[in-house]
């Protein structure tokens, strides 16, 4: 059975996102490790290190990613941007191996005009530079995520991450999060067994699929193809419960974290619904 999580808030310290979790009744868990809009944000201290550690362990040592902040943009034009964002990124790479995690979630970036090859170049070139530069985070995975090619974004063709894996010195620190809602907006379908085969028999040939690791289940608002990015509950978008029963039963992922970015509030209730309606598509 894959484990079924899902994104917990870090509000009021980042070991509460487990008793977030536990609540919900979550076996895999992703969180931002800092305030996902702010450039600024303070390394992980021995202490909050000591509780995060403690308190994944209490919860039952399940999976965990961190996903990066949102304003890392490693392929900006820009050079101020770009140089912030590789700080930003080396960074995000230190806190996730002080906590432990074995994987950073993150997005290709926004080629912002220069065109994709141009882009896909930059994001390579800045990202073998953080790679150099925190030797110390070995142990870190970074998981490159599926999008829906919005805009200028890159990553919404499998071909694109592939060329980011090839073309990296750091090969073997780089794999995959699949986003269902952000590669069904980009035109990958997989609500029939033969879409579902036609898909994933694609990722395997272009990229592999040893690199992927991780899965964030979301339904999408938006119709295939869209490239529009918009979360919908499990089984209530235009994806739907047949898609989703492929996935979760394929023998393939069986083992795979699979998280839920679906929209919620305060209460644990809208993703213990999504989480149940996960597991009741299971064939025993
Ligand atoms: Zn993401
Ligand atoms: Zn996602």
């Amino acid at each position: 059975m894959p484990f079924f999580g899902a994104h917990m808030s870090i509000s009021g310290g980042l070991e509460l996102a487990f008793e977030r979790i536990s609540r919900a009744g979550g076996e895999s868990l992703q969180i931002f490790s800092r305030n996902q809009r702010q450039w600024r944000a303070e390394p992980i201290s021995d202490d909050e290190a000591r509780r995060f550690t403690a308190a994944w362990r209490q919860w039952g040592n399940f999976p965990v990613a961190v996903h990066d902040s949102y304003l890392i943009n490693l392929a900006s034009t820009s050079r101020e941007t770009a140089e912030k964002s590789i700080q930003a990124l080396a960074a995000e790479l230190e806190r996730t191996a002080r906590l432990g995690v074995p994987w950073l979630v993150m997005h290709p970036g926004s080629h912002l005009g220069a065109g994709v090859e141009a882009g896909l170049r930059t994001f390579k070139n800045n990202l073998d530079k953080v790679f150099q530069a925190t030797p110390e985070t070995n142990k870190v995975m970074i998981l490159l995520e599926t999008t829906a090619g919005q805009g200028t974004g890159l990553g919404a063709d499998f071909n694109e991450l592939a060329f980011i894996i090839n073309e990296s010195k750091w090969s073997e620190r780089l794999g995959v999060c699949l986003d269902t809602c952000h590669i069904f907006a980009a035109g990958y379908d997989f609500r029939t067994p033969g879409e579902y085969r036609q898909t994933f028999t694609d990722f395997d040939q272009i990229i592999g699929l040893e690199k992927l690791k991780l899965f964030h289940l979301n339904d999408s608002k938006k119709e295939l193809g869209s490239r529009v990015d918009r979360h919908e509950h499990i089984g209530r978008g235009k994806i739907g419960l047949p898609g989703f029963a492929l996935l979760v039963n394929d023998p393939r992922f069986a083992s795979h974290p699979m998280i839920l970015e679906t929209p919620k509030s305060e209460d644990p209730a809208e993703d213990r619904v999504n989480l149940t309606t996960l597991r009741n598509l299971l064939k025993s």
